[in-house]
């Protein structure tokens, strides 16, 4: 009841999705582990080294911030999977070749339009 009829293509492009998450999030927990082994050890904070600490949880934080961003847009790509709007283009509402999805299973939009938003 309530879930859609999947066709063999969302079938497996929902797979795909579900694997690149699970790898995308065991990912993030181990930068997030080698982010507390860099930051965590001693913890006594002394204010010498807190210049490096910086730059390196600055630089922990900006590649959190990409996968943050794929993760979330894989989670958006099976919820539309689910909702049966998937491959269609968030902007103009067409059809995404599946040639792409192929390429890019959480790509949101069409080519014209990635290319409009990229400028
Ligand atoms: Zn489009």
């Amino acid at each position: 009841m309530g879930y859609n009829e999947l066709t063999p293509f969302e079938k497996e492009m929902e797979q795909t999705l579900l694997e690149m998450k699970s790898a995308l999030q065991s990912k993030i927990s181990k930068s997030d582990t080698d982010f507390k082994n860099l930051v965590g050890t001693g913890g006594t904070g002394d204010s010498v080294d807190i210049a490096s600490d910086d730059l390196a949880s600055k630089k922990m934080e900006a590649i959190g911030k990409i996968d943050a961003g794929k993760l979330n847009a894989i989670n958006q790509a099976i919820v539309r999977i689910r909702n049966g709007k998937y491959g269609v283009c968030a902007m103009c509402g067409k059809k995404i070749p599946e040639d792409r999805l192929r390429a890019i299973p959480y790509a949101l939009l069409c080519m014209p339009c990635k290319r409009k938003s990229e400028r």
